[in-house]
C-alpha cells in the first residue's frame, strides 16, 4: 500500500489526488489536507464569484473526494498542527500543493496607505476568505486604480463595476455586496508597465468588459500599435489587442452614458502612492517597451486614487523544513521535486501562471514522477502507517478534524442560507464553519 500526504485541496491537490488514485487504484491511500475546514482552495476563494462556470469543476474534485482511497483532512495547518518531518514518517510521499495566497509587494513609497490592497486580499475579501472578511475596502471615493494587465486585474476591475442584478447567480458574499452596492466609484483605472502587445489578459475575459451594465471600458487609439504588427503575435494575444482595439472605438456618445470608466492606462508604471494617512494618488511613469522591456521615459504624471489594488502576482507561503527559493517565492525544487520523498505542485511549484487546467497534467505529471521514484526504491517499501499514524497523532494532540462528509453539511448550510438564485452564501468565519457540520 502507498500512503500519499497532498498539502492543499486546490486545483493542484485534487488533480494529483485524482492522478494517484488511477495510477495506483486499489493500492493507495490518499489524505488532502487544508487549513481551511472548506476544500478546494483557489476555486472557492480565488475565481471570481460571477464565474460559477469555472467554479463547477468543484464537482470533478468531489467525485475523487468521494472515493473510498482518496480523504479530506480539514482544519489542520502543516508546519504548525502537524511538521513535514512528522507526516514524512507517516506517508511515502509528501505533496506540496499550496498555490501561492500571499501577494507579491510592488516595493514602493506609500504601498501601506489605508486603502491600498494586494490582490490576494481584496479578491479574498469578496470571495469570502476567513483571513481577508474584515478587509472592507472604502468604496466611498470616485477613483480607483487597479496595478497589472493581467486576469486578476480584469476580475477586481469587472467585480468593482457590477451592479447588483449583474451579480444575480454568483456567489460574492454578503459583506462584499453590501459594500459593492453602495459603491460610489465612476473610473477605474487600469495601469500596464508595457503595451497592448504585452498584455496578459485573455480574451474571453476581455469581452466580458463589453456586456457590462454601467461600465465601458476605454482605451487611447495612440497606443495602439498599427493593425499590421499584431500577425506577429500567438492567435490568444491577438484576439486580446482585438478587444482592446474595439475598446478604443467604443463612441464617446457610449462612454457619456456609462456610470463607471474602466480605462486602460498603458505604458504606465507606478512609481509610488500619495496621501495623507489614506492613498489618494498613483505616482506614474510613462514607458515605452523595447525588446520587451518596459523603459521609463521620465515623464512623470498622477493617477488620483480613492482606492488602490495591486494585482501583480502571488508567492507561496514557506513551510518549516522546506528549502524555499526567495527570489521566485515558491518551494525550491528540480521538476516538483524538492527532497526524497516530498513534492510540490501547481502554484507551488511552478509559481502563479496557467489556467485551472494547467494543473491537471502538472497533478498527473506529479504522480508519475512519484511512481518512479517508488518503483526506484527511493520511497522504502510501502509500510508506513498512513492515515491510522495521521489519526493517532491527531487523537493525541486533539486536533479538529474537518472530514469530507462534515464539509458536505456545511456546503448544505451555506446552500441553504444563500440570496435567491445565488448557489450559496459562504461562511467566512472559520468558527461558523466548523460549527454548521453540526454534532
Ligand atoms: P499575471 O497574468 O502574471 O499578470 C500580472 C500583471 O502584473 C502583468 O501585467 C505584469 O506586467 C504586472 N506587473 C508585475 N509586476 C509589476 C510591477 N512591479 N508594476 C506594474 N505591473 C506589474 O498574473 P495574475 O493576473 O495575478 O494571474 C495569475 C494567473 O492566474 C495567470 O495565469 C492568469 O491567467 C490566471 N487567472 C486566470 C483567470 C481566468 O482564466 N479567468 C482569472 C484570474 C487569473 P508585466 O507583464 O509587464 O510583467
Amino acid at each position: 500500500m502507498r500512503h500519499i500526504a497532498i498539502i492543499g485541496s486546490g486545483p493542484a491537490g485534487y488533480y494529483t489526488a485524482e492522478a494517484a488514485a488511477k495510477h495506483w487504484g486499489d493500492d493507495v491511500r490518499v489524505d488532502v489536507f487544508d487549513t481551511l475546514p472548506v476544500p478546494y482552495g483557489l476555486i472557492r476563494t480565488g475565481v471570481a464569484p460571477d464565474h460559477q462556470s469555472i467554479k463547477g469543476v468543484s464537482r470533478r474534485y468531489e467525485k475523487t473526494a468521494l472515493t473510498d482511497n482518496v480523504r479530506f483532512v480539514g482544519n489542520v495547518t502543516v508546519g504548525q498542527d502537524i511538521t513535514i518531518p512528522e507526516l514524512q514518517e507517516l506517508y511515502d510521499a509528501v505533496v506540496l500543493a499550496t498555490g501561492a495566497p500571499n501577494d507579491r509587494e510592488l516595493g514602493m513609497e506609500g504601498e501601506s496607505l489605508a486603502n491600498v490592497f494586494g490582490s490576494a486580499a481584496f479578491v479574498g475579501w469578496y470571495n469570502g476568505h476567513p483571513q481577508f472578511a474584515d478587509l472592507a475596502p472604502d468604496l466611498s471615493g470616485k477613483h480607483a486604480v487597479v496595478i497589472g494587465m493581467g486576469n486578476v486585474a480584469l476580475d477586481v476591475a469587472r467585480i468593482l463595476s457590477k451592479t447588483e442584478t449583474e451579480f444575480a447567480g454568483s456567489d460574492i458574499v454578503g459583506h462584499a455586496l453590501g459594500l459593492l452596492r453602495a459603491s460610489k466609484l465612476e473610473k477605474i483605472t487600469i495601469l500596464g508597465r508595457r503595451g497592448p502587445h504585452q498584455v496578459a489578459m485573455t480574451p474571453k475575459e476581455l469581452g466580458e468588459l463589453l456586456h457590462l451594465e454601467r461600465a465601458t471600458p476605454r482605451v487611447d487609439t495612440e497606443d495602439l500599435p498599427d493593425e499590421a504588427e499584431d500577425a506577429i503575435l500567438e492567435p490568444g494575444a491577438r484576439k486580446s489587442v482585438t478587444h482592446l482595439r474595439s475598446f478604443a472605438a467604443i463612441p464617446e456618445s457610449v462612454h457619456a452614458d456609462a456610470k463607471i470608466e474602466i480605462y486602460f492606462d498603458l505604458y504606465a508604471s507606478p512609481t509610488a502612492m500619495q496621501g495623507d494617512g489614506k492613498v489618494a494618488t498613483v505616482e506614474v511613469e510613462r514607458t515605452t517597451v523595447e525588446k520587451g522591456r518596459a523603459i521609463g521615459t521620465g515623464e512623470m504624471y498622477s493617477v488620483p486614487a480613492d482606492l488602490v489594488v495591486s494585482c501583480i502576482g502571488y508567492r507561496t507561503s514557506p513551510i518549516p523544513d522546506v528549502p524555499f527559493d526567495q527570489r521566485a517565492g515558491r518551494f525550491a525544487n528540480d521538476e516538483g521535486r524538492i527532497l526524497t520523498g516530498l513534492y510540490c505542485v501547481g502554484w507551488a511549484r511552478r509559481g502563479p501562471t496557467g489556467t485551472i487546467g494547467t494543473n491537471r497534467p502538472d497533478g498527473y505529471g506529479m504522480i508519475e514522477k512519484i511512481a518512479e521514484d517508488a518503483d526506484g526504491g527511493l520511497l522504502g517499501s510501502g509500510r508506513k502507517a498512513g492515515r491510522e499514524g495521521f489519526d493517532a497523532l491527531a487523537a493525541a494532540r486533539n486536533l479538529d478534524v474537518v472530514t469530507f462528509s462534515d464539509w458536505k453539511k456545511i456546503e448544505e448550510a451555506e446552500a441553504a442560507a444563500a440570496r435567491d438564485g445565488a448557489p450559496r452564501e459562504k461562511f467566512v468565519d472559520i468558527e461558523a464553519m466548523i460549527a454548521a457540520r453540526g454534532s
